[in-house]
Parts: structure tokens; sequence; C-alpha cells
């Protein structure tokens, strides 16, 4: 496994590859989620390519850049079992290079959930996907159906800049009580690691009135509201049933949807999904 940090070690290692490239961005300090993507990727190409950045300019001011959770040495123990061949580890300054200016916007999609609570995120999320597109050339790239918004704003950009590469969205992987794993579930205590399973069962919730034939967008809203509500350490920002490819609100499902929601668990932000239909 080789690893690498400029632009031009990158670029040497990528031409030493032939064949098909499954390219796994991430933010470092990976779990079971991360290497599902991994797998996922040399099952299914020639080689691997996994990038480790934690990307300054997706998070916003409030946010928790300067306390994200970093563990590059287990990072890589963890990824060299897994057979990849390339690890690609950029600085900021390798990224964003003094007198950086241009950026890659997606329009109406960012502007609704994750995009409404976080201004500018998914600027910095697409950015810096198109710059790892351009430096890695994937023949496909893997992400997780955990950041529904974010799978569904890359493959929109996919599209408009004409990227030659296939997307791939992977299911999200669960601890065994349901709540979904990120990087982030290492800032819970013990309290809120208990009480975050809330955000899974709030889903199901909702599903199962799905599955028992309700239609109606609000009622699956309020009785996602109402799971959550049982949680006192739970504090809901939003909670949303969006049409799936739109990520506009319904009032009736009629088709593919998306129960989205983030909620606060202490000074955690917490965000999970589920798909019907
Ligand atoms: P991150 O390091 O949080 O930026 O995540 C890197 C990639 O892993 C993104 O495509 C995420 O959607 C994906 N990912 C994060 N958590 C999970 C999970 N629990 N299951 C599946 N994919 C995930």
């Amino acid at each position: 496994m080789n690893t690498v940090s400029s632009l031009f070690d990158l670029r040497a290692a990528r031409l030493s590859l032939n064949g098909t490239v499954g390219l796994v961005p991430t933010m470092g300090y990976l779990h079971e989620g991360h290497l599902s993507l991994v797998s996922r990727a040399k099952a299914e190409n020639k080689h691997v390519i996994v990038t480790i950045f934690v990307n300054p300019t997706q998070f916003g001011a409030n946010e928790d850049l300067s306390k994200y959770p970093r563990d590059l040495e287990r990072d890589l123990s963890l990824l060299r079992p897994l057979g990849v061949d390339l690890v690609w580890m950029p600085t900021a300054e390798v990224m964003y290079p003094s007198g950086y200016q241009t950026w890659v916007e997606v329009d109406a999609l960012t502007s609704p959930l994750e995009g409404a609570m976080r201004p500018g995120h998914f600027r910095g999320v697409t950015t810096v996907v198109a710059k790892f597109f351009n430096a890695t050339q994937p023949t496909k790239a893997y992400f997780g159906q955990k950041d529904a918004q974010q799978a569904a704003v890359i493959r929109r950009m996919v599209t408009d800049l004409n990227f030659p590469l296939e997307m791939v969205i992977c299911p999200t992987t669960r601890e065994a009580d349901g709540l979904a794993m990120s990087s982030r579930n290492k800032y819970l205590n013990e309290a809120e690691r208990k009480a975050a399973t809330v955000l899974f069962r709030s889903l199901s919730g909702a599903k199962a009135l799905y599955e028992g034939g309700e239609r109606n967008a609000e009622t699956l809203r309020e009785k996602m509201k109402a799971v959550l509500a049982t949680e006192p350490l739970a504090q809901i920002q939003y909670v949303s049933c969006a049409d799936y490819d739109s990520l506009a609100e319904l009032e009736i499902i009629t088709g593919k949807a998306l129960l989205s929601m983030a909620v606060f668990m202490g000074k955690t932000r917490l965000i999970d999904n589920f798909v019907l239909g």
C-alpha cells in the first residue's frame, strides 16, 4: 500500500496503476461503514485509491473542524489488509494553495435539508470531490447512503460536469442496535450513545407506517418527531419526508422517497435516513 501526500507523488502513483480504479473519499477516523465502501471498491475494480482529508471548506465557522477525530496510523492499519493500492492524504495546502479561488457549486439540490442547516457545506464538498476526481481519474467512485443528500449532490455534479466515472452508492452500515456508524459517534458520552438509537427507532416507526400503506408524508414526519420526542437528550434540527430525486418535501408519497433527519444529541449532531420505495 502506497501512501502519498503531494499532488506530484499522487500523479506518479496514479500513472503506475493500469486497469480500473475505484475511489473512496473519506475524512478518516475510519469505521466499518468506510471499510464496506473500500471492500466494494476492491471487489469491483483492479485498483483502489482511498483519500483521507478533513476538508476545511466543508465545515462551517461554528462546526467541529479543529476537533474532528483523527488517527492516521489506525486508519492505515485498517486499510492495509483490504488490498488498497494507494492512500492519498493531502494537506490543506496541497488542496487549497495560497491564492486558491475556484469553486464547484450545485444549485437547487443543495438548498434544503443539510444545505439549509449548513450554509456553504456542499460547496466545500463538491469542490474537493471534483478535485479528487480530477487528480485520481477513477473508473468508479464510492459514497455512502448515510450521507444521502451528499450522494445526490455529487451524482448531479458528475452528470452536469461530465465526469467520466460511475457513482456507486453503498448501504448504511449500522451498529447492532441500529445506530448508523459515524466518526462523530466518538463524541457521544455513554448516556448519549444509548439515546442515539432513537434516530433509527424513529425512522423505523415511520417506515412501518409506510409499509402498512400510509402515504401521507406529514403523518410520517409527525411519527418521526413523536418517537424522537420520547428521548429527552434528543433535540430535533429537522425531520423530512422528501422526494428521493429532487429532495423537495412531499405531501403525498407516490414514488421513491427519502426519510431523513438531523438531531442533536447533546452537542453532537447526528444524521440518518431511510429510503422508501
Ligand atoms: P466521511 O469520512 O464521514 O466523510 O465519510 C466518507 C464516506 O463514507 C462517505 O461517502 C460517507 O457517506 C460514507 N459513510 C460514512 N458512514 C457510513 C456508514 N455508516 N455506512 C456507509 N457509508 C458510510
